[in-house]
């Protein structure tokens, strides 16, 4: 029982080849039986000499039709039904003759090997195709997986255009749904939606569309691929370059075409977008405003345009032939500025704008602002806008000269108009006691009232003076007297005077160790400085907090800080309070005393023509400390103790 239940239950294949079996049987046995059939009614015995050749067919026939196993059988059927029925003495598997004998055997043999010939030259032909079909079928899997892969839309139509094949790509380009078979669409109801047009957004004629061009034999590929403008499903334009080819059978017929779209709407607008700003620059460039030029890092030039041609006097054929360079055309006192700039170009891509100078070919000199890119970092090409400042230079000076004229035309009458009221009061002064008690009275009345006048003639002729200053300042030109001077007595007296000024107020002083602090220097403009910053801080700093002073010896150099709690400054600040005019607060919110926001870059003008430097440490809401240094004399000796 067990054993039964061990074997395997007869599958289908099985039942099949049984079945096969008992066919292959059946056949092999009846096809030599009918073929002796044949012979025996129509007496073919002995009227066909070589009558085997009948039997031999049949086992051919067997073998290429249902094997080897058939062919085998069918032989040794034929042999037996021969011997049997027709080879004399009848119905008796014996014969007469030797002969006969031998040419029976002989008949088995050769219907044997015949047979077995036949079925394996069958059954190689079957693998053959079997083969040929398997490889067909993984091409076909290969292809469509090709075609699953691309990006592309892909799609095959036969002869009429109607779609056999697209693959996901096709119906994600043109938003159809994923399970929706395109196949459905016929040709005409595809052309319409898709309504194809060119680039400027013209219908395409019925013979211009890409397939029905492949279906007439054309090749769309390489320079023959059309860029062309549908809609999709959802009704979006979708600009597509097509490619195609058509699909001929063995005589050369189109029995089909293959179309293939890439969308290349992006870069299509990338490529106007491209030219857009292209002809911008170019027409910014040829409008010839400022010159502009392309120049590698050695200041060969690349191009030029007739504006920068016209700047510097060369022909743009010496510029472009190399025969010139961007360094010929640099003045050496501008060759640190120069360095910097190529330096930052290098490092961060940009050229921030600088002015300077520079050489026209007949030798004159032209002021001019300069600003650059970087638009090549593999070949260090840099790109460079040059606006000539000649005219605005030009203006500037003349309003320096027209400042300080106006400055020592205003200075002149406030001097007299100071001395006329210290005149007046120095007469109200001798008389104000010989008179009676009410002119007495009306005197220091009008006392008062010049002293106010005075007060703000003081102010008006500070501002007069700041004026002034700015022309120097603009200048870099401040007439220093230059003295070997200490710079702790500097310090110590500018604090003292403030002190006084403001008694309500703390100054801490922190002096160095050293009592001689020598330095070659202007001690009034180095006053200026110190009193620019200590005003600054009793200004913005809190009344009841102290503002300190410190002075500093550092290897080379001293060191003067103020610092102060007032309300800080941002980065932002920090590096605009050095520029002329800036101020931090609000107009409106200016003091009493009108400041014009100058101090502080009078106060860098001057350490700076000391050759010292100029800075600010601070933060919103935590104070500041601005500071100054200045290079100390290195020959002690001869400095004095004391400026008097
Ligand atoms: P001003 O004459 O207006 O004081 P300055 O050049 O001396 O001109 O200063 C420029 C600006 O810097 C000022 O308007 C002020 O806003 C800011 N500033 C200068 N010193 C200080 C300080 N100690 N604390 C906060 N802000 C300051």
């Amino acid at each position: 029982m067990r054993a039964i239940e061990r074997v395997l239950p007869i599958t289908r294949n099985q039942r099949v080849r049984v079945l096969q079996y008992l066919l292959d049987s059946v056949l092999a046995c009846g096809g030599p039986l009918l073929v002796t059939g044949v012979i025996l009614v129509f007496h073919l015995h002995p009227l066909i000499p070589n009558i085997t050749i009948l039997y031999l067919l049949v086992v051919l026939g067997l073998a290429i039709m249902r094997g080897r196993y058939a062919a085998i059988l069918s032989a040794v059927v034929a042999f037996f039904s021969l011997d049997y029925l027709i080879v004399p003495p009848l119905y008796n598997l014996f014969v007469y003759r030797i002969e006969e004998e031998i040419e029976l055997f002989t008949f088995l043999i050769v219907a044997m090997l015949t047979g077995q010939l036949a079925a394996a030259m069958s059954e190689r032909e079957k693998q053959a195709k079997r083969q040929a079909e398997q490889e067909a079928q993984a091409q076909a899997g290969e292809l469509s997986a090709i075609f699953e892969a691309m990006t592309e839309g892909v799609s095959v139509c036969d002869a009429r255009g109607e779609i056999r094949y697209t693959n996901t790509a096709y119906r994600s380009l043109l938003a159809l749904e994923e399970d929706f078979d395109p196949s459905l669409l016929q040709l005409d109801t595809r052309l319409e939606w898709l309504a194809i047009r060119d680039l400027e957004g013209r219908l395409l004629s019925k013979e211009q569309y890409p397939l029905l061009r492949v279906l007439r034999g054309e090749r769309l590929s390489g320079a023959h691929s059309m860029d062309v403008m549908c809609c999709n499903y959802k009704g979006e334009n979708i600009i597509f370059s097509v490619s195609g080819a058509p699909i001929r059978d063995a005589t050369g017929q189109v029995i089909g075409g293959v179309v293939v779209f890439r969308d290349v709407t992006r870069q299509r607008h990338i490529a106007e977008q491209l030219q857009y700003s292209e002809q911008k620059l170019r027409s910014l460039v040829e409008s010839n405003i400022f010159g502009v030029v392309v120049v590698d890092i050695d200041g060969r030039f690349y191009e030029a345009n007739d504006r920068f041609v016209q700047m510097v006097g060369y022909s743009k054929e010496e510029l472009l032939s190399g025969a010139v360079t961007w360094q010929q055309l640099n003045l050496p006192e501008y060759q640190e500025v120069t360095a910097q700039a190529v330096g930052a170009v290098l490092s961060t891509g940009a050229m921030h704008p600088y002015e300077k100078e520079h050489l026209h070919k007949d030798g004159s000199r032209a002021p001019i602002l300069i600003a650059g890119a970087m638009i090549d970092q593999e070949r260090e090409l840099v790109l460079m806008v040059i606006l000539d400042i000649s005219e605005r230079k030009e203006i500037e000076r003349r309003k320096q000269e027209f400042l300080s004229m106006v400055s020592h035309e205003l200075r002149t009458p406030l001097t007299s108009i100071m001395g006329l009221i210290e005149l007046a009061l120095m007469q109200i002064e001798l008389h104000s006691r010989s008179l009676p008690p009410e002119a007495e009275g009306l005197l220091k009345q009008i006392e008062k009232t010049l002293k106010r006048a005075d007060g703000q003639v003081e102010v008006e002729t500070r501002l007069v003076e700041e004026l002034l200053e700015v022309s120097r300042l603009e200048l870099h030109k401040f007439e220093l007297v230059l003295q070997r001077e200490n710079l702790v007595t500097i310090v110590q007296e500018t604090v003292a005077n403030q002190q006084q000024a403001a008694r309500a107020r703390q100054i801490e002083l922190v002096l160095p160790p050293e009592e001689l602090v020598p330095m070659l220097a202007d001690a009034c403009r180095i006053g200026q400085v110190l009193t620019n910053y200590l005003t600054n801080a009793l200004k913005y700093a809190p009344v009841d907090q102290p503002v300190s002073v410190c002075l500093k010896v550092e290897a080379s150099s001293a060191r003067v800080s103020v610092c102060d709690q007032g309300p800080g400054l941002t980065e932002e600040q920090q590096q605009r309070v050095w520029e002329r005019f800036y101020q931090v607060a609000a107009p409106g919110q200016r003091g009493p005393d009108r400041d014009l926001g100058l101090g502080l870059a009078i106060a860098r003008a001057i350490v700076e023509q000391h050759q010292g430097q100029v800075g600010v440490q601070s933060a919103p809401g935590h104070g500041s400390t601005f500071w100054f240094t200045l290079p100390i004399e290195v020959s002690p000796k001869e400095c004095p103790t004391d400026r008097n």
